[in-house]
């Protein structure tokens, strides 16, 4: 694929004013804001996700499922482990590092929340404020029977099949699986900041497959309130969206921030 062309002037222009005059901004990523870290993206990628079944006869989402791991738990921390190993020795790149930024800016934009879909742990290593892993991080696994919990760098470690070193049990990353419930700390947390309310409301990076992930976009948009996304590819959002930048998001949000401090 050809590099994403660099964002028009004219537009990061515009996107700067409405970030310099918002008060409250949320920002929803997903797996094309770590793409420039090196990690794959879920969608249309080769590699582990590359056709329709796994070497196990199943899809990557039955693979990655609950289910699956309560029944065949070896099926879903093979791919887990696969997932640790494409994220490893990955560091943050521009746009987490400019969102990082925003976030613990103390003067407008004045609140930053970043509400990611991302497992990597990037946004948290590049050191964002109010930060809302809606689908946990790979880094933090737990145990399935005990309150054993600990953070680990990377799976090097880790066997095939992970056990409590107090009570033998199975581990888990504390990651959502699909068919799993959202976790309910973070899921609260959200609906809380949309309580809130925002008056800008990005969308980088991310295909926007979820309700949850499309939600904020339509209360905005039915509030008459400004929405961005920063993407080089169409997604369901695309239509419905005022300004639309297709482009990467490390060098789209590099070059807003820079027009930011120029004006600021
Ligand atoms: P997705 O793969 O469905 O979509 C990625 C989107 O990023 C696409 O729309 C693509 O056009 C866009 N993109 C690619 N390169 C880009 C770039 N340089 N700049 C901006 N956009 C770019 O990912 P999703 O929407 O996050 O949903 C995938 C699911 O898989 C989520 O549940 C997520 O938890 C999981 N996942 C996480 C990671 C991660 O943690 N890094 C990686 C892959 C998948
Ligand atoms: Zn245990």
């Amino acid at each position: 694929m050809n590099a994403p062309s660099p964002p028009s002037p004219a537009l990061v222009q515009r996107v700067a004013a409405l970030v310099a005059d918002a008060r409250r901004i949320l920002c929803v990523t997903g797996a094309g804001v770590s793409a420039e870290s090196g990690l794959p993206t879920y969608r249309g990628v080769g590699g582990i996700y590359d056709g329709e079944n796994t070497g196990d006869g199943m899809t990557i989402e039955e693979a990655l499922s609950g289910p699956v791991f309560r029944r065949r738990p070896e099926i879903t921390w093979r791919y887990l482990l696969e997932i640790e190993r494409a994220c490893r020795g990955a560091v943050p790149n521009a746009a987490h590092e400019v969102l990082a930024r925003w976030s613990n800016c103390t003067r407008p934009p004045a609140e930053v929340w970043v509400l990611t879909q991302n497992v990597d742990g990037l946004h948290s290593a590049a050191g964002s404020q109010n930060l809302i892993e809606i689908h946990g991080d790979l880094h933090r696994l737990r145990c399935t029977s005990c309150p054993w919990r600990a953070r680990v760098q990377n799976y090097e470690q880790l066997s095939a099949l992970p056990c409590c070193v107090d009570c033998g049990a199975l581990l888990r990353p504390e990651v959502v699986l699909f068919e799993e419930m959202l976790p309910e700390s973070p899921t609260q947390q959200l609906q809380a900041q949309l309580t809130l309310g925002f008056d800008l409301v990005f969308s980088i990076g991310t295909s926007s497959q979820f309700p949850y992930i499309v939600q904020p976009v339509v209360m905005a948009k039915h509030q008459g309130l400004p929405t961005v996304e920063i993407n080089p590819h169409e997604t369901t959002i695309s239509s419905l969206v005022d300004l639309r930048l297709a482009c990467s998001a490390g060098a789209t949000l590099r070059a807003i921030d820079q027009a930011l401090s120029e004006e600021g």
